[in-house]
């Protein structure tokens, strides 16, 4: 028996296959379409296998289902899937906890779509694609907006006319949740102050898409992303948080469409937009240390928003336990990790470099007279969709 868990996105489908505890993850892959003349590629692979295939015939998330499904079963791990958790983006309001997909569920899912045109509409067509083949599966959505559903009223609102959010609903929803909820609950494990109200973290996510989310006894207080993904810190290809008015000037002065501003705001800045070199942080280090001056100045900008965002939601909690770095940049890179830190001392935070360049998975860093704690933890999505479908197979047992 095995519970399956899928995250579907415009052009790529990630899943995971974990076992009926979802504690052990068995196989986990990419299945990617978007550069079609170089073929599809699918790479898959955990401990004993690993395989990448290229040149398959694939055009949308129906394909790409059927064909993981189709690799699991030569590896002999496609049978018996009792449940598949699948990673929605947005949950709007009416979503909050994670849910069994029936048909009306997928109706309200589809009314929700036009907040999120880019992942919610991929989500639905591979849970009716998946439906299909595995009828007898429990189904069931994990969203990234439902942590922060008990956001304050004051952290959700924006101020700006309050009939934007009577009439248009224009409201913070916050994103990866999924991730900060994760963290958010191993930080405390791992500081031994589980059920502990006073716990005061600042869970910095910093893979392509980044947030930074201020949590107190395990409820997000604040959180940088905001009614789309596009707020709060600088990102990959996305801007992050600029002064409205230039979208206004631009709009107004210069003759841009919407659809020009979504296309640059979206794929063209960020640490693409910056440095003109890519949005890949590893390549962007690189480019750094070969002197490539709009490469460090990428840097500079990406340390200097996380750094005062910090300071910014320290100050909402009133002070800080423990820092957190988490998904693929917060994960893998000392360099950002130190970076950003070298302004912290004046919150009790301080970095042990020794540890920093030889960082494990979900360790302390900090130095031990730091006041606060400095955790680096692997972001486990998957696990946590995992586990959420694997409660509503109990419930039906
Ligand atoms: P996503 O948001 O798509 O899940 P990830 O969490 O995998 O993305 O993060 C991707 C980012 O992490 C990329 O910018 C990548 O360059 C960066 N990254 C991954 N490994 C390293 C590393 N060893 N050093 C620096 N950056 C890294």
């Amino acid at each position: 028996m095995s519970i399956l868990v899928l995250n579907s996105g415009s052009s790529t489908l990630k899943f995971a296959l974990f076992d009926e505890l979802a504690e052990e993850e068995l196989v986990r892959g990419t299945l990617d379409w978007y550069s079609q003349s170089e073929g599809v590629t699918m790479a898959y692979g955990f401990q004993k296998i690993s395989k990448t295939e290229s040149r398959l015939d694939i055009s949308n998330n129906r394909d790409a289902v059927e064909w993981i499904l189709h690799v699991l079963a030569e590896i002999n791990l496609g049978k018996s899937i009792r449940a598949v958790g699948h990673r929605v983006v947005h949950g709007g309001t009416k979503f909050c906890q994670p849910t069994l997909i029936n048909e009306k569920v997928i109706q309200s899912l589809g009314e929700i779509s036009e907040l999120a045109p880019l992942h919610n509409p991929p989500a639905l067509t591979t849970i009716g694609a998946v439906k299909t083949i595995l009828p007898e599966a429990a189904h069931v959505a994990v969203f990234d907006t439902a942590f922060f559903s008990t956001l304050p009223r004051s952290a959700y609102l924006y101020p700006v006319p309050y009939e934007w959010y009577e009439q248009y609903g224009i409201r913070r929803f916050g994103f990866h949740g999924i991730s900060h909820e994760y963290c958010s609950t191993r930080a405390a494990e791992l500081l031994d102050r589980q059920n502990d109200d006073s716990l005061k973290l600042v869970i910095c996510h910093l893979g392509n898409g980044c947030s930074a989310t201020a949590v107190l006894g395990g409820s997000p207080l604040a959180t940088t992303m905001g009614f789309t993904p596009l707020e709060g810190l600088m990102m990959g290809t996305r801007s992050g948080s600029i002064d409205p008015g230039i979208l206004i000037y631009l709009m107004k002065q210069q003759g841009f469409n919407p659809e020009q501003l979504d296309q640059s705001l979206n794929h063209q800045s960020g640490l693409l937009g910056v440095s003109d070199v890519s949005s890949d942080f590893r390549q962007i280090e690189q480019a750094a240390q070969d002197k490539n001056e709009r490469a460090q100045l990428a840097i500079k900008m990406f340390v200097e928003r996380i750094q005062s965002t910090i300071g910014s939601l320290s100050v909402l909690l009133g002070g800080i336990d423990a820092l957190i770095f988490t998904a693929g940049i917060g994960e893998h890179s000392p360099l950002l990790r130190s970076s950003v830190c070298e302004k912290l001392s004046f919150l009790g935070l301080e970095l042990n470099e020794v540890k920093n360049q030889n960082a494990h998975t979900d360790s302390d860093l900090a130095t031990k007279q730091s006041a606060g704690r400095i955790l680096l933890i692997q972001t486990r999505e998957e696990q946590m969709i995992a586990r959420a479908a694997q409660r509503f197979i109990m419930k039906s047992k």
